[in-house]
């Protein structure tokens, strides 16, 4: 059982997080529409896109996770309580620690089927790295 804490994501939020990531799809780095994006719900209740970003050297691409986490992270919030996903495991893995950092158990929304999803990122991470007490 984790000690971090779940923030409550209403569905109305949820389906708003939802949309404004697939908006955000227009807005790919370099070609719109060819990438991903996701948004953050942060818990003084803003939402941030972020979209991929992808470099010529493909290794340098940054994943729209990070770009979002980035974006709450400039306008100084850094409690976010919520993704949209699925994401990928590096992304999982910033994600994780963000929550970490955070002590909130940062919620992965996805809509399937019509109805709204949630994973808090510690059910996705049954052995991490820190653990929740910081041991690497
Ligand atoms: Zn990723």
């Amino acid at each position: 059982m984790s000690k971090l804490k779940t923030h409550p994501v209403p569905d109305e939020a949820a389906r708003e997080m939802l949309r404004r990531a697939e908006a955000a799809e227009t807005n790919v780095y370099p070609h719109g529409g060819r990438g991903y994006a996701v948004s953050v719900l942060t818990d003084k209740g803003n939402i941030y896109e972020g979209v991929s970003y992808k470099s010529d050297t493909l290794t340098l691409t940054m994943h729209c996770e990070m770009t979002a986490l980035a974006h709450a992270a400039i306008h100084g919030e850094h409690s976010i309580i919520a993704i949209t996903g699925p994401n990928c495991h590096m992304c999982k893995q910033l994600i994780w620690e963000s929550a970490l950092h955070s002590g909130i158990d940062i919620q992965i929304i996805i809509e399937e089927s019509g109805e709204i999803k949630r994973a808090p990122i510690s059910s996705l991470m049954p052995y991490p790295w820190p653990d929740e007490e910081g041991n690497k």
